[in-house]
């Protein structure tokens, strides 16, 4: 589903697998492909947008949860692209993905990162996204903000009226909520989460994080 000029929604598929986002653009970058099980089932859903596999050129994870990262390779191997970690995931990459494969109990859960970005920013030809830290839910958890078009991509950080878990191994309460709160200062047309509903328009973004400092934070 087409959200803005350049931005793709591709809702999650099912049990393990999560949402993905496509910036459609010189060199086409999805975020999050998600459960290798769906791989050719989400394949499908982005041709039937006119996009080819091969003009994806990057491939770049919210966080290191299989969830998120179990089809990099799948998803590589299909469109040629180059996988992109911004380097907060680069200590976690190997620990990270061993504990969490046997945390799910996934064996050889695996993939090989090509480049990691040097500024925090990652342009895909007309747009450039900030790649913004956002620990609490995992470590290395980042999360995508382009000015332009106004969304943000938030991974298992932020949902719809709710907070991602911080009780997997590399989670902290603290930590998300100085995520949640830096993240609620940006102006947000979109907010897109790892799973479940995205949330649109300026207004419902807003409430939706004073909802969540409100009845969630308060609440723990
Ligand atoms: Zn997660
Ligand atoms: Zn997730």
């Amino acid at each position: 589903m087409k959200l803005t000029e350049h931005l793709y929604f591709y809702p999650e598929n099912g049990m393990m697998d999560c949402n993905h986002y496509l910036v459609k653009d010189a060199e086409s970058l999805l975020i999050d492909p998600g459960s290798s099980q769906f791989s050719s089932e989400l394949i499908a859903q982005i041709k039937r947008d006119g996009i080819k596999p091969e003009d994806i050129k990057l491939i770049t994870n919210t966080h290191l949860h299989p969830d998120h990262c179990w089809a990099n390779s799948a998803l590589k191997q299909a469109s040629g692209a180059k996988i992109i970690s911004h380097p907060v995931q680069e200590n976690h990459h190997k620990g990270a993905l061993s504990r969490m494969g046997s945390y799910f109990g996934i064996p050889g859960l695996g993939f090989e990162v090509d480049e990691y970005l040097k500024d925090g920013k990652l342009t895909t030809g007309k747009l450039t996204l900030e790649v913004i830290a956002a620990p609490g839910h995992a470590r290395e958890s980042v999360c995508f903000y382009c000015p332009e078009e106004k969304f943000l991509v938030t991974g298992d950080v932020v949902f719809s009226q709710n907070i991602g878990r911080y009780d997997f191994p590399g989670g902290s309460l603290e930590d998300l909520k100085k995520s949640v709160e830096t993240l609620s200062r940006l102006d947000i047309e979109y907010l897109l989460p790892g799973h479940m509903d995205i949330v649109s328009g300026a207004e419902n973004v807003r409430q939706n994080f004073e909802f969540i400092a409100r009845y969630v934070f308060n609440s723990l």
